[in-house]
């Protein structure tokens, strides 16, 4: 019998909707404006921008969740001292779910910059609404509430990609499958979709995209909006793995105006580790998704800004390097100014040399071992090339969800290139067979969807055929600097980024050969590729950066940030 699992809402209710007391709304009154609203009004709709927090003051209001198909389902009633709102409203985002008065209501609205100056005044209660932001975005991911609708196969290359795209931006979203699903066939007769169109994407706006590309799916969705080309960033960060997040987390809290970019989703490479157990303080371990959430959280708390995904192409210098102004420009050739630029672009995976391989990436081939990837391969033969931590913490998560997996390894020794206690542990796996000295040779399938792999077991090896439909490369990375070119920024022989004396003379630590311009984690030349490392050189730089902008700044403004 399978017990039925209880959903955050059951577990964790008192911690999502708490009551505030009268006086802790008393002490709060000061960051917002009291408004009144009558029976039947609208305090929030999907999609609308900018609400911030609402304390109810008096009355009762109904949070209900937009259905395409069928009624209004109500979330949850609140009542006298409790508010409304979830994660988005840190950043002013759009509001996920709708909310409505039952009767007159009277409410204290906290915009989004008071209520990110309310959540650092007030530590104890600051902690309290913080947690149950967090814990109402977990209720709306584990529901797929007020997300976007993906109408589409689960197997369906671009269904994984949106998906993974929202997952990992820490997105709610709901797939219909368009075989099986009444309301996505309703919806694809409405829309007078050709099956060929498929996977469409009904946002929570109303608007349908066909098949869009990741940056017309967040621009939908009111995750990216336009950037201000006249506004001056003290910092912009490049690159929102734990490095580039480590410095915004710590510049912001310390007063500077940071804007991070990144062109895929907050993370990096540590969002695609299934399990961290390296990270000091995290004695069981814990998914690189779940660290890097908290990051950027804590990140959005101290009024970082985020444009994810936004691709920067260039690096403009202005004339004077010495107090000049840094211009990003970005894929859609949207402009960001900048009075110092943080590298922290990171790595990205190494590809294998084998013909085909392109026509199996968006479906079958898999850079990440994440639970959307377990589901996929779930009960099924796979195979794994790689012998760094990276491709070991994979095999371990993957050996508990499939049939069996195929290690395949170019050298012959487990041990020279991964961690001891991993090594320990796949020894232990009994569905996992190292294969050493090992090179696939061909792939093989039809319409992108993998049946085979072939391998060799040395030169003279005879070729083995498995019928393996997942392949799962973890084969090292690349430095992510193609966008450094014409910038004068110097690059080693392999293309990462040379700081302090072997960038030029009188340069410190972290600073790249341009005066302004830091290069932090594993982008990094001679840097260690680990996340603490990555977490210390971001946090490490901030104090070069105030160093570097203090004589442009003014007096004030310095005292103020320090
Ligand atoms: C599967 C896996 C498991 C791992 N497990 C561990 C572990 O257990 N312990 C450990 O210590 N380390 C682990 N690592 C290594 C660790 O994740 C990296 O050292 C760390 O993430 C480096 O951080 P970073 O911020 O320097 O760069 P990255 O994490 O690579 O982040 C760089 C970011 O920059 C963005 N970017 C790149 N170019 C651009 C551009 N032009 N415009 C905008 N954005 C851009 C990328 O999208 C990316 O999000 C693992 C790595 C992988 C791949």
């Amino acid at each position: 019998m399978s017990v039925p699992t209880k959903s955050i809402i059951d577990t964790r209710r008192y911690q999502m909707f708490p009551t505030l007391e009268p006086a802790e709304i008393e002490r709060v009154r000061r960051f917002g404006e009291v408004r009144s609203y009558r029976a039947g009004d609208a305090l929030a709709k999907v999609g609308d921008k900018g609400h911030g927090l609402t304390i109810i003051l008096d009355g009762k209001v109904d949070i209900t969740q937009h259905d395409e198909s069928g009624p209004r389902r109500l979330i949850v009633t609140q009542n006298r001292g409790e508010f409304i709102g979830e994660l988005a409203q840190l950043a002013g985002q759009p509001a996920l779910v709708d909310v409505y008065a039952q009767g007159p209501v009277e409410a204290l609205i906290i915009p989004p910059e008071r209520l990110r100056a309310l959540l650092v005044a007030e530590a104890d209660l600051g902690e309290r609404i913080m947690r149950a932001l967090i814990l109402r975005r977990v209720g709306l991911l584990e529901t797929g509430a007020g997300g976007p609708v993906i109408i589409g196969r689960a197997e369906d290359g671009d269904v994984l990609r949106l998906e993974g795209f929202l997952s990992r931006n820490g997105h709610p979203h709901q797939r219909l499958n368009p075989a099986t699903d009444l309301e996505a066939k309703a919806l694809i007769e409405r829309f007078h979709v050709d099956p060929g169109e498929l996977p469409i994407v009904l946002c929570p706006g109303g608007q349908l995209l066909r098949n869009p590309s990741e940056n017309e799916l967040a621009r939908c969705i009111g995750l990216v909006g336009p950037i201000d080309p006249d506004h001056l960033y003290d910092a912009a960060v490049v690159g929102a793995g734990p490095a580039g997040l480590a410095t915004a987390v710590y510049a912001a809290s310390e007063g500077l105006s940071v804007l991070v970019l990144d062109r895929r989703s907050f993370g990096g490479q540590a969002g695609a580790s299934a399990r961290i157990e390296n990270y000091l303080g995290f004695p069981t371990g814990i998914s690189g998704m779940a660290l890097m959430a908290r990051a950027y959280n804590q990140a959005q708390k101290f009024g970082v800004e985020m444009a994810i995904p936004d691709e920067v192409k260039r690096l403009e210098i202005g004339s004077n390097p010495d107090n000049g102004k840094f211009v990003l420009t970005l894929s859609d050739n949207e402009r960001v100014s900048a009075r110092s630029v943080i590298i922290a672009s990171g790595a990205r995976y190494r590809r294998l040399n084998v013909k085909n391989l392109e026509a199996f990436e968006s479906s079958s081939v898999h850079y990440w071992a994440s639970p959307l990837e377990g589901k996929l391969c779930a009960g099924q033969e796979v195979a794994l090339v790689g012998g760094g931590n990276s491709a070991g913490q994979a095999v371990v998560y993957l050996a508990g969800q499939v049939a069996k997996i195929w290690l395949l390894l170019r050298g012959g020794d487990i041990q020279a290139s991964m961690s001891r206690y991993l090594v320990d542990r796949i020894a232990g796996l009994t569905n996992v067979e190292v294969v050493t000295h090992a090179e696939i040779t061909a792939l093989e399938g039809t319409d992108g969807t993998l049946e085979g792999i072939r391998w060799r077991q040395g030169a003279l090896g005879k070729e083995i055929r498995r019928p393996v439909r997942h392949l799962f490369l973890f084969i090292g990375a690349e430095p992510n600097t193609d966008w450094l070119r014409g910038s004068g920024v110097t690059l080693d022989a392999k293309g990462f980024v040379l700081t302090g004396g072997n960038a030029a003379s009188g340069r410190g630590p972290l600073e790249t050969s341009r005066k302004g311009v830091f290069a932090i984690g594993d982008v990094r030349s001679s840097s260690v590729k680990r996340v603490a490392a990555a977490v210390g050189e971001g946090a490490q730089v901030v104090a070069a950066l105030h160093a570097f902008l203090a004589p442009a700044l003014p007096l004030q403004a310095v005292a103020a940030k320090h």
